[in-house]
């Protein structure tokens, strides 16, 4: 259950009602916001005056839900905002691992030479083997400040596990959620403290359902800019690495208020099919895109099948304009 509380009553009173409901408190510029976890369905009448309105559920998608709020979140990426009345598509591309200084300025050269704004990198690498290159850590991560330091880019890089959380937190603008790591509470609730926004991706073996209760771990704890990303499902069919869920980005646009980013590349696994996929996703008006772009992909120590080189980059790009304006969307 939701409760939202007038301005007027107070801090001390708001979390006195709080207590007494066993609920979690969000202060906003405007009301107080009360999430119950008791699995409270009514609200005591003592409290009608202090109150603007209550939401009750029938299920755990809450503060996500558009029962609760009826229009796609705003969420600001850097400078450019996704969500809200925006129509923006935001192209979020880069390597899939930062390598090395020399590899990250030349993706960072790519993107500012198209006029795009979010560079992406991992640093911390969530591969199947522990035999496999296992991403620069910190080394990454102040190769990607420096970045966004030089040339004012907006910087994603994911976190895998609870360790080295804080030190994404703090070293990158937006903080992605990997898709082995989505379930990982620690995370989750580490980055509902932070206002920064977070892109939780969706594990390959996780519903709906579950996907979106990930994203309430962060709204309910206190951070409202929340992302989702599609970036493919496993299913019996084995020629493409997984199977991009678009039927599920229907669902998720129609029941739940929270921008939704679509990532090809992993779903595909191979280049060939990228641009394909790029450009059907952009045609389900979506707030923006994570595709994997490397200078030279045959020698990338992650992902190297499915990662564009900037040639084909560059010609995908080119198309995708009208694609999007055809559903009112603008690439940025
Ligand atoms: C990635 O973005 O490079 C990545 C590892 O993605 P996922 O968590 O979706 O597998
Ligand atoms: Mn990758």
């Amino acid at each position: 259950m939701i409760i939202e509380l007038k301005k007027g009553i107070g801090a001390e009173r708001a979390n006195q009602i709080a207590k007494e409901n066993n609920a979690f408190l969000i202060e906003k510029t405007d009301k107080f916001v009360l999430i119950s976890s008791s699995g409270q369905k009514t609200l005591d009448p003592k409290y009608n005056d202090e109150t603007l309105a209550t939401f009750v559920f029938d299920n755990d998608m809450q503060l996500s839900s558009r029962q609760y709020l009826n229009e796609t979140r705003a969420v600001k990426i850097g400078n450019v905002t996704i969500g809200g009345n925006s129509k923006n598509t935001l192209l979020i591309a880069g390597p899939c691992s930062v390598e090395s200084e020399a590899q990250i300025q030349e993706s960072s050269a790519l993107l500012k030479s198209l006029n795009l704004t979010t560079l992406r990198g991992g640093c911390y690498k969530p591969r199947t083997s522990p035999y496999s290159f296992q991403g620069l850590g910190l080394e990454g991560l102040k190769l990607l400040k420096k970045m966004n330091e030089e040339h004012g880019l907006t910087v994603i890089t994911e976190v895998r596990d609870a360790t080295h959380v804080q030190e994404v937190i703090e070293y990158s603008d937006v903080i992605q959620v990997g898709a082995k790591a989505m379930y990982d509470q620690g995370i989750l609730r580490a980055c509902a403290k932070t206002q920064k926004p977070v892109l939780i991706k969706r594990g390959f073996g996780t519903t709906l359902q579950e996907f979106v209760q990930c994203a309430e771990f962060v709204l309910s704890g206190g951070n409202e800019n929340v992302v989702l990303c599609e970036r493919g499902i496993r299913t019996f069919e084995t020629k493409t690495r997984f199977t991009l869920d678009l039927c599920g980005v229907s669902y998720l646009k129609e029941h739940t208020n929270l921008p939704v980013v679509l990532d090809p590349s992993h779903a595909m696994g191979h280049a060939y099919g990228v641009p394909d996929l790029t450009r059907a996703c952009i045609a389900m008006g979506i707030d923006g895109l994570l595709i994997e772009v490397h200078p030279t992909p045959k020698l990338a120590k992650s992902d190297a099948s499915q990662q564009l080189n900037h040639e084909e980059f560059k010609a995908l790009v080119k198309t995708l304009q009208p694609v999007a304006a055809a559903v009112g969307m603008n690439i940025v």
